[in-house]
């Protein structure tokens, strides 16, 4: 694949194009201080990223698109400029909740549409005003779900010029085959956002997407935050592989940076979570090269 300057984006199946590289943007919110967001957000757009990777339930929404407004504001971007990936949360499955779950992420990004809406988890818990409803011994509460129910309520979404495109998150072959044999199809998922690094390459699943043009989009590509909530502390972190700093040090690259080539050259585009700010301009010379603090695109 040829990384030169040119080639930032690559193309979607309905003609839209994804740019290869975006910030993720989910920090704990229990640790992460209010406002990083909004600074990152738009530090990273001041550095030269485009595309943005949000959630309703990451819980700083607000932050980004008021990070992407101000940008717009005062020049540095316009908004058919900026790529911005929401999701569609799990208590939001039925059909009548989509175009409301989706409005409500308008809202708090104060835009008019996004660039791509993804189902975020191919499951649902039981609706209502509680994002992640627990039984009293802890359980989750699990609901019924119907994706391709789900998905033609997605599809109206666009019709009516909410979004885009349209994706999906954390689907295996079996989900996607589901969506993409469901009679009477209108819209294709473009997209697949999955976990994706040099620990866990998904070569089956990217291959799958591949025969069937959905972008595969990368998750984790640094390995994860190693949120000891949910991440087993025991597993090797990802960034001191040995093979990874060697080939780093061979060609002058970070651990970092060599993880998310990796992707990259498969053509999986990947989505680095840093509140950092050297970080965020590390991380975006993967792809691009920058002279000081400008990146040319
Ligand atoms: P990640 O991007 O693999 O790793 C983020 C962690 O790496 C943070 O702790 C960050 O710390 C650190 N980091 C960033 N750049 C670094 C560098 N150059 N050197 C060393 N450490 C570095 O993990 P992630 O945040 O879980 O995943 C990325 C994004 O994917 C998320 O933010 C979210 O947007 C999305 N996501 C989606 C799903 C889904 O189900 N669809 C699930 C998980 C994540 P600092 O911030 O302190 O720099």
């Amino acid at each position: 694949m040829n990384l030169s300057a040119g080639i930032q984006s690559i193309p979607l199946s309905d003609g839209n194009q994804i740019p290869l590289l975006g910030l993720g943007t989910y920090g704990d919110p229990r640790t992460t201080p209010k406002g990083s967001a909004l600074e990152c957000v738009k530090l990273a757009i001041d550095v030269g990223y485009r595309h943005f990777d949000g959630a309703l339930v990451y819980f700083n929404e607000h932050e980004v698109g008021q990070a992407i407004r101000e940008k717009i504001a005062d020049g540095s971007v316009k908004r058919e400029d900026i790529f911005y990936c929401g999701k569609l949360w799990n208590t939001f499955h039925p059909p009548e909740l989509v175009r409301p779950a989706l409005e409500r992420t308008l809202k708090t990004l104060k835009l008019d549409y996004v660039d791509l809406y993804i189902m975020e988890l191919p499951m649902a818990f039981k609706p209502g005003k509680e994002f992640y409803p627990k039984y009293k011994d802890g359980k989750y509460i699990y609901h019924h779900t119907d994706l391709c129910a789900t998905w033609e309520a997605l599809e109206a979404c666009k019709d009516a010029g909410l979004v885009k495109s349209l994706g999906v998150s954390n689907f295996n072959r079996r989900q996607l085959e589901l969506l993409l044999n469901k009679p009477g199809l209108k819209h294709k998922p473009v997209s697949n956002q999955v976990e994706c690094h040099p620990y866990f390459t998904q070569p089956k699943l990217l291959e799958y997407c591949r025969q069937n043009g959905i972008v595969m989009v990368g998750f984790c590509p640094l390995g994860s935050s190693r949120d000891s909530s949910w991440v087993n502390l025991k597993s090797p972190p990802l960034l001191e592989d040995k093979l990874l700093v060697s080939i780093g040090r061979k060609y002058n690259k970070s651990s970092a940076q060599v993880a998310l080539r990796f992707n990259v050259q498969r053509g999986v585009v990947v989505i680095p979570k840093s509140f950092t700010r050297e970080r965020i301009k590390h991380n975006f010379q993967v792809v691009y090269p920058c002279y000081g603090n400008v990146c040319v695109a």
